[in-house]
């Protein structure tokens, strides 16, 4: 199983570092220049997106048939990398890539007419792609979610309340998760689900679920955001200062059925397999951010004199830039062997119905792979705990550069300072720590 497809892929050690050198000078040339105005203007500019699609960066992964450029994981990390490397910007990151995370579960599950209608325009960078799954209720346990969505005729009328979505303020498109069945109190009590990415339990007493079915009754639908009965109010938070991030409210919103993804009722399931590659990419992006705090205090550390000498003279600085490397090194060990077991093929299964010999739309080398469902347990207990393992990585490192820099760490301005600030998101979002040390238990039969 583990062999590397990137060449069967069409994506060759050439293109991969063609596709590093043009994600390096994006980085440098069009995001670093800007980035201390686009955080205290607390967004990036819309023109970004049509200039990261025209590179190819947005379809990157993507089938070609909707604008796309089928890769493999190995290229859509070696992207997340070394946009965190260079870039060093979490905030960015999350907005202009909110697609990833919102459309993933379109490829796997979307009608062939409903993906010709969301996925080319977002990957034109025209229009924006988010996902709705948290609620003020509570993110970690998806199966407790209370958003509604009634059947009405050909319509679902929508009712409730997600939070803490990032894009959530300029979504053209959400992929949304809703109940769609509600049992009556007393049959409830004893269907309880695992944490986020986990496969259904049963059997033992969880939150509030008085009111539904738990993960059978959750589905999944794109909601246009244009319609009546939205209302959107942004959220302020410790970092990621330009990635726009709304908390959203639903009033008797009406969606036409055609929009719903994949059966009414598979939705838990198809929530969990793009966790996991959004778990993926986020260690990718944790290695980068490392990167950047290590590349940043080697240079402060040539520079800056004390007591007659450079601060990289000196052994206890010496030894801490090399702590970082010992975890960068073993992160990148990791993330590759996670990779390349992807795109082998671990990553999922088909949906049901679709031989396995099938390739694009939804084949291992385009994101429709993680919105699939089935993953290998293994390779999903791996996900869970290289996530920890690269943002405790990232929290090292920043904690490190911050020290080295002394006062100047401190300063905005520096990558080591906002990247300080911006870890605890990545050590919570897409599956907080606790959640995966649970789920990789689980998914290795504790
Ligand atoms: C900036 C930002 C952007 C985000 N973007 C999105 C987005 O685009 N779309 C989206 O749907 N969500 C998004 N999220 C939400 C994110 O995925 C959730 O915050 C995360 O899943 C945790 O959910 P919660 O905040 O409700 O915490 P809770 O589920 O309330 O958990 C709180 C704490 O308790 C721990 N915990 C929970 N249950 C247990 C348990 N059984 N045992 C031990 N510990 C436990 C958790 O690990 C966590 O540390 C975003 C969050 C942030 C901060």
């Amino acid at each position: 199983m583990n062999h590397d497809t990137s060449a069967e892929q069409g994506f060759d050690a050439a293109d991969l570092q063609a596709l590093v050198d043009t994600v390096r000078r994006f980085a440098l040339e069009r995001v670093r220049p800007q980035l201390d105005a686009w955080e205290a203007a607390g967004e990036i500019p819309r023109e970004l997106y049509r200039t990261a699609a025209d590179l190819g960066l947005l379809g990157l992964g993507y089938p070609e048939h909707l604008g796309g450029t089928p890769a493999p994981w190995r290229a859509r990390n070696a992207l997340s990398q070394t946009l965190a490397r260079h870039g060093t910007s979490g905030g960015l990151m999350a907005s202009l890539f909110s697609l990833n995370i919102g459309l993933p579960p379109v490829l796997a599950h979307g009608s062939p007419e409903l993906q010709a209608e969301v996925v080319p325009p977002v990957l034109r960078g025209e229009r924006i792609a988010a996902l709705g799954i948290t609620e003020p209720g509570g993110g970690s346990d998806v199966a407790a979610l209370r958003t509604t969505a009634r059947r009405e005729g050909d319509d679902y009328v929508i009712d409730g309340e997600k939070v803490f979505i990032t894009s959530g303020m300029r979504c053209d498109w959400l992929t949304l998760a809703v109940r769609t069945e509600v049992e009556p109190p007393h049959s409830a009590a004893s269907r309880v689900a695992a944490p986020q990415g986990g496969s259904v339990a049963l059997g033992r007493p969880g939150g509030d679920r008085s009111a539904n079915k738990g993960a059978s009754g959750i589905s999944m639908i794109v909601m246009p955001m244009d319609r009546p009965g939205i209302s959107r109010s942004a959220l302020h938070k410790m970092g990621w200062h330009c990635s726009d991030t709304a908390h959203l409210r639903f009033d008797g919103v009406r969606v036409p059925v055609r929009y719903r993804l994949g059966e009414e009722g598979a939705g838990f399931r198809m929530v969990m397999g793009n966790f996991n590659g959004e778990r993926l990419a986020m260690s990718a992006m944790a290695l980068g951010f490392a990167q950047a705090c290590y590349d940043e205090a080697v240079d402060w550390a040539r520079q800056r004199q004390t007591f007659g000498a450079a601060l990289i003279e000196r052994q206890a600085i010496r030894h801490k830039l090399m702590d970082m490397r010992m975890r960068i090194e073993s992160t990148q060990a990791w993330v590759d062997a996670v990779t390349a077991r992807a795109d082998a093929g671990e990553g999922a299964v088909p949906p049901p119905g679709r031989p396995k010999a099938e390739q694009p739309p939804w084949g291992a080398a385009t994101h429709a792979q993680q919105g699939s469902v089935g993953a290998h347990s293994d390779w999903v207990s791996h996900v869970c705990l290289l996530k920890n393992h690269a943002t405790q990585t990232m929290q090292f490192c920043a904690d490190a550069a911050v020290q080295i820099l002394g006062g100047m760490g401190f300063m905005r301005g520096t990558a080591s300072e906002r990247i300080y600030r911006e870890v605890k998101v990545m050590m919570i979002g897409g599956g907080a720590e606790e959640i995966m040390k649970e789920l990789a238990a689980r998914q290795s039969g504790l």
